[in-house]
């Protein structure tokens, strides 16, 4: 397609978000230069416009690395024997908190494997003491699917958001990234009583995953743009070297950032990560993210001895250093292209 047939279906993305299957492949598979930082240009002015150059940070807590799940992909998944497991204790993941206050860190985010030792109860404490210490900070969790009620008590607790990847809106494509037991069914549903119950809600999916085609990008692409998440995560896929997929190829950086751009122009006011994932397959992958629509970024707050062990996938970045390194390294990242690190806890607009 020529370059100019591809410029027309990006301004008509832009202008009406309405555009066809046959044009969503067709920008999919253009690989001009020109067209992507075309497409980039366009997201950053509707980023831009809503959010300014402000870019938010989470400051991310990964707390526990035992799941109970088996996600193909997942270098923690509970088939991994070699996992080194760990868990956070209470007083280690307030100590985390604390520490990203004073950093500027006004957003926490509890991640983990679905590790059923923290109990409704546990994380309903741990929620209550973070708000307690902090009623100016949002949490965020991200521990997987749970039933309504779990959901229920952690909202009522004062958890403001829940990240749950759709990991893909392809029924079939998601039977081969997951074992028996879990149903694209139940993931989906998740996000929906998580939407009912109030929380500001976050989906995504990795790119390049195995066995992912055109197709179901663009399945995601049309989940993402009726679900209008208030977050989307999406990185490429990294295989681990201790799972079945270690052979696969990662994720391509292009395709990735022209998937930020477009989601982007998709729902102009979706918050949108430049993921830790990206920053580990190109060493300027955030700093590209964030050129191509993303605007937030989400440093590694867990303590330094546990942060090779929550290993979802080979070659992680930002493993070594301490958060104040990090975050005075990612700020420089963020100024190089263009933007600005405030504190705030980063809420989602409405465009
Ligand atoms: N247990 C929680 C948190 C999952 S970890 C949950 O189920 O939601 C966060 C995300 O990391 C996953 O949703 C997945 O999309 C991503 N991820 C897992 N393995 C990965 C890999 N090998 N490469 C890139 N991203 C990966």
């Amino acid at each position: 397609m020529e370059l100019m047939d591809i410029k027309a279906i990006i301004d008509k993305l832009k202008s009406t978000r309405d555009v066809s299957d046959a044009e969503l492949e067709a920008l999919l598979a253009a690989e001009d230069e020109e067209a992507l930082a075309y497409l980039g240009a366009c997201a950053r002015e509707v980023r831009e416009k809503i959010y300014g150059k402000a870019v938010y940070i989470r400051g991310l807590i990964e707390f526990t690395n035992y799941c109970k799940n088996s996600c193909y992909y997942c270098g923690i998944n509970c088939k991994n024997v070699k996992a080194d497991r760990y868990r956070l204790s209470d007083e280690g993941i307030l100590d985390c908190v604390r520490e990203g206050y004073e950093l500027g860190f006004r957003t926490f985010v509890l991640q983990g494997g679905e590790d059923p030792f923290y109990t409704d109860d546990k994380i309903i404490s741990l929620i209550r003491g973070i708000k307690t210490m902090h009623p100016d900070c949002a949490v965020t969790l991200s521990i997987g699917e749970k039933s309504e009620a779990s959901y229920r008590a952690y909202f009522e607790a004062g958890a403001d958001r829940y990240l749950l990847r759709h990991e893909t809106a392809s029924p079939l494509h998601y039977a081969k990234l997951h074992p028996a037991d879990l149903s694209f069914e139940n993931r989906m549903n998740c996000l929906k009583l998580l939407r009912k119950i109030g929380f500001q809600v976050g989906c995504g999916m990795m790119v390049g995953s195995p066995f992912q085609t055109t197709q179901n990008l663009i399945a995601d692409l049309r989940f993402i743009s009726e679900f209008k998440p208030d977050m989307c995560g999406i990185g490429p896929f990294i295989p681990h070297k201790d799972t079945i997929f270690k052979n696969e190829p990662q994720g391509s950086l292009d395709l990735t950032l022209k998937l930020l751009s477009i989601i982007r122009l998709l729902v102009p006011d979706v918050l949108l990560p430049a993921t830790t994932a990206l920053g580990t397959i190109d060493p300027e992958g955030r700093e590209k993210g964030l050129r191509h629509g993303a605007n937030v970024v989400m440093p590694n707050l867990s303590p330094v001895s546990v942060r090779d062990k929550y290993a979802l996938y080979d070659g992680k970045i930002c493993t070594g250093s301490e958060s104040a390194e990090c975050i005075k390294c990612l700020s420089a990242r963020v100024a190089c292209a263009g933007y600005e690190i405030v504190v705030d806890r980063g809420d989602h607009k409405s465009a």
